[in-house]
């Protein structure tokens, strides 16, 4: 009887934990899925007072003056040819 109690809370507690893994594993799943309908038109956030850029999502970027925000960059390499460089908090690539 000791036993079957025993394997039964083993049981639970596996099935508990697969549990918290999964949701975990489809939270992780869904959070990029956000920030991609959130931000579909830029890819890359530029300050023009400054030469660096951000992910959309940075916090820098909420620190940028609405008239100095510029979101009209796609392309990394065409940033970093103008001679702009990425964002050493966010990283953006
Ligand atoms: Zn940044």
């Amino acid at each position: 009887m000791d036993f079957f109690i025993i394997a039964l809370i083993f049981c639970g507690v596996l099935f508990s934990i697969a549990g918290i893994i999964l949701a975990v594993f489809l939270y992780r799943n869904k959070k990029p899925d956000k920030t991609n309908t959130t931000s579909p038109k830029s890819k890359y956030v530029l300050s023009d007072n400054s030469n660096i850029f951000h992910r959309p999502d940075c916090p820098c970027v909420k620190k940028i003056d609405s008239i100095n925000l510029n979101t009209r960059h796609n392309s990394y390499s065409t940033l970093i040819s103008v001679g702009c460089k990425p964002c050493k908090k966010c990283n953006p690539r």
